[in-house]
């Protein structure tokens, strides 16, 4: 029966020392030289057409990789690679699938702390989030196996004599998986792993800046036995090589988790029918969110404080489920707001690598520009509640938040994905929700009640994708709460969930007419 990978607990100090060991042997590593990356296809390592630095966002002056970016040739061969090896890949039995799955999945435990390491690295996660990006890949990895084993047998259908109707899945050729760099050991892992075991053979092509985690993937995977012709790995712009392959004629499906406006620009190139394509381009886009944390009047504050700064802050707020509006009802709004402000003084920010920190950098400098004038705008229109110090050295926010935000205001409608966080009051519960679905994201959404008619209330109105009550709205774990959302959150069935996989399948059904008048000779 599937379990979920225990998170590391730093409590234990073999556990602390072990990470920091991890971490050591990664800096000697890279003091020597930075990681290099590049596509590989066929098992063959090749040099790609550009060379692209990844620098540490917690320490602008350290490289962290070396990435050769695969050109538009290596994409194409990429394809062809793939289309060779498909036959083999589909042949192997679904069994044999899932074991290489399972196997994977033990790399992953066995080189936890590694694969953490970089994480903390490439793109500033803390140990903690490092811990659970990687515990979350492992689980897709035990997770997709089990669910392989139950939909791999074709099922029998109808109890007419004389019929024998069987009903089961196919694969549906080559997937292209297009990956974010927020969780990009788990979201590129899960989505690979899907479109793998269900038979299909993949191109991933990770974020920019996650390229090294990705190769880290793609290494355990053909290291537990996945064929090299049933995967290659492209890291490249995803303007380029991403938009190419998109368009590419023998590409049968894209599994894209990242923005709205390249999710609907995939979706809207991938209906286009190219010369030479065979199949209508399936498309599973997970989008973005703007996810609302509602606090009722009643609720116990001090619970809701601590979902909301986790929610809202941890990874520094870089995650499609992060809380970025809070809507606290009526005589809670002031109390909240003054702790609210006290909480978010105490929160230690810094180098990723450093144990105690809860808040790293943002992704790159370009975000850390973005997100800044993104303040600096609110701040002359809004009131700022509380705004924080960010370290120096790398790619550094400052935590903000601000007050009495009005519903037309960017900083309440677009996704930031930084840890931005705008607070309005509601006269009464039913305005909270109703202020929480005005968004034209719907992915993930969090209350905390204590009253049984609100608590319902929220179960049949405020809709997203993800509900949480009482706990804040970040954290999903494999098959406990499957994830993903709805309007211009994505298309798609729930990552981690039992609808998942069957995406990734071309349902048949064979009918024989089994009153056989006799046999032919042969
Ligand atoms: P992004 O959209 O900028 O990039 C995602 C991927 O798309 C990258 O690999 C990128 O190279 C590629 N890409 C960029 N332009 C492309 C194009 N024209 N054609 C094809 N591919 C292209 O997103 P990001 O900055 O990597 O990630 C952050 C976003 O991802 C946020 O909006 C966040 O909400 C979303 N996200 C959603 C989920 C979810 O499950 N719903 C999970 C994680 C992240």
């Amino acid at each position: 029966m599937f379990r979920n990978e225990p998170f590391t607990d730093f409590g234990i100090q073999a556990n602390r020392q072990a990470f920091q060991a991890a971490l050591d042997r990664l800096n000697q590593q890279l003091n020597h030289a930075p990681i290099l990356v590049a596509p590989q296809i066929g098992g063959e390592r090749l040099s790609g057409e550009e060379s692209f630095t990844r620098t540490d966002p917690s320490r602008a002056s350290c490289s962290v990789a070396q990435v050769a970016f695969a050109s538009i040739n290596d994409a194409n061969n990429a394809v062809s690679s793939l289309q060779q090896g498909f036959p083999s890949w589909r042949g192997t039995s679904f069994e044999r699938r899932a074991e290489i799955l399972r196997k994977a999945a033990k790399q992953m435990r066995d080189s936890k702390f590694e694969v953490s390491a970089l994480l903390v690295r490439e793109v500033g996660k803390s140990w903690k989030e490092a811990d659970g990006d990687v515990a979350e890949a492992i689980d897709f990895c035990d997770y997709y196996a089990e669910e392989m084993l139950r939909l791999g047998p074709p099922l029998r259908l109808g109890n007419l004599p004389g019929e024998e109707n069987c009903y089961f899945y196919q694969p549906r050729g080559i997937g292209l998986v297009i990956a974010p760099w927020n969780f990009p050991f788990a979201i590129a892992c899960g989505m690979a792993v899907a479109g793998l075991v269900t038979g299909n053979c993949v191109i991933l092509k990770p974020s920019e800046q996650s390229s090294a985690v990705a190769q880290k993937l793609v290494e355990i995977l053909y290291s537990a036995g996945i064929p090299h012709n049933a995967l290659a790995f492209l890291p490249g712009r995803g303007e380029k090589i991403g938009a190419h392959l998109v368009q590419h004629a023998s590409i049968d499906f894209i599994c894209f988790t990242g923005s709205k406006a390249v999710g609907l620009e995939i979706i809207n190139k991938a209906s286009v029918v190219r010369p030479g394509q065979v199949s209508v381009k399936r498309v599973i886009a997970e989008m973005g969110g703007k996810n609302a944390i509602i606090v009722d009047e009643d609720a116990d504050l001090d619970e809701a404080i601590k979902g909301i700064i986790q929610s809202a802050f941890g990874y520094a707020g870089q995650k499609c489920s992060a809380c970025s509006r809070a809507i606290i009802v009526g005589s809670a709004y002031e109390p909240f707001l003054e702790r609210l402000k006290h909480a978010a003084q105490d929160i230690i920010t810094g180098e990723a690598c450093d144990s105690s920190t809860f808040l790293g950098p943002v992704v790159d400098e370009e975000a850390q520009r973005r997100i800044i004038s993104t303040i600096e705008a609110a701040e002359k229109e809004y009131k700022l509640l509380y705004r924080g110090n960010p370290a120096v050295g790398g790619s550094y926010v400052p935590i903000a938040i601000f007050r009495d935000v009005p519903t037309k205001a960017k900083i309440w409608n677009d996704e930031i994905f930084g840890p931005v966080l705008a607070c309005t009051k509601a006269q009464d519960f039913q305005q909270a929700v109703s202020l929480a679905n005005q968004c034209e994201y719907a992915l993930t959404g969090a209350v905390f009640s204590r009253s049984p008619n609100n608590l319902n209330f929220a179960r049949e109105n405020f809709r997203v994708g993800n509900l949480y009550i009482n706990r804040g709205s970040t954290g999903a774990m494999v098959y406990r709460q499957p994830f993903g959302g709805f309007k211009m959150s994505g298309i798609g069935s729930k990552a981690g969930g039992p609808d998942y996989l069957v995406q990734f399948m071309e349902p048949r059904t064979i009918t024989e007419n089994t009153m056989r008048r006799g046999f032919a000779p042969e």
